[in-house]
């Protein structure tokens, strides 16, 4: 009797509504996408090209998205359509490094030069208009305030404000979902971990790609890159945590 809250705390009941996950291919997405499959009966997904460098991460989406499938029968049935959606205007009105061929550095204003202005703000609002369409009521996105670069896009307020002109301007009632938002990647690996167990933690570290520089190379302990970018640097430095605090677990356990 006074267990079901305890159950209920780690179990998640199925949400009736459906969800539009903001997919890229990229460690927090996926762990987005997991995080919506456990939770919503219908899930949908949505990728950007928008001529980024590292468009690898596009190619490496059917087959991460084939993998969910094959997690269980109920991630098997509740994934549906993926959306490939054409923001190439993004690389065309925008300089950044992370659609030019530059060097990543600091600018003026405290922001790095990856910062695509505007890039979330494009995001969600194409994916609230194909939500519309889909009947899709809740729109999933791996923005997180915790480690970030600063990027102004992925603030907590900023989302938030984003909800309530997308419903105030489409009528709806959207809710826009932000599961990594106050973890940080120490914790996203461990939330993976506590979603599909080892095994979704060794489908993230070998088949979701996050470099900068869509470099692939060789497989470190935390997954494919070059190692060096800010991405590769954030995605190594989590993961090492993680695996860290597994263990401090373990050896507590044991002692
Ligand atoms: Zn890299």
């Amino acid at each position: 009797m006074s267990s079901m809250s305890a159950t209920s705390a780690i179990a998640p009941t199925l949400n009736t509504q459906s969800a539009l996950v903001l997919f890229s291919g990229g460690q927090d997405s996926t762990t987005c996408l997991a995080w919506a499959l456990s939770r919503y009966q219908r899930v949908e997904t949505i990728g950007f090209d928008y001529g980024q460098r590292h468009a690898i991460e596009l190619e490496v989406r059917p087959a991460l998205l084939e993998k969910m499938k094959g997690f269980s029968a109920d991630w098997q049935v509740r994934l549906g359509e993926d959306h490939m959606i054409d923001l190439s205007l993004i690389g065309k009105i925008s300089d950044t490094a992370l659609t030019r061929d530059v060097e990543i550095t600091m600018q003026d204003n405290g922001l790095p030069n990856t910062f695509v202005p505007g890039r979330n703000l494009l995001f969600m609002t194409v994916a609230a208009t194909l939500a519309y369409r889909r009947g899709l009521n809740v729109l999933v996105g791996g923005m997180c305030e915790t480690d970030f670069s600063g990027y102004p896009d992925c603030r907590d307020d900023t989302m938030k404000a984003l909800q309530v002109a997308l419903n105030l301007g489409m009528a709806t009632q959207l809710k826009v979902e932000t599961p990594l938002m106050w973890i940080d990647k120490a914790q996203t690996w461990a939330l993976a971990e506590s979603l599909g167990g080892q095994a979704l933690v060794d489908l993230i570290r070998a088949d979701t790609h996050t470099c900068y520089l869509g470099e692939r190379g060789q497989l470190h302990d935390w997954g494919h890159g070059c190692g060096t970018c800010p991405a590769c640097q954030l995605r190594a430095r989590g993961y090492e945590q993680y695996v860290q605090d597994v263990q401090n677990t373990a050896s507590k356990k044991i002692g």
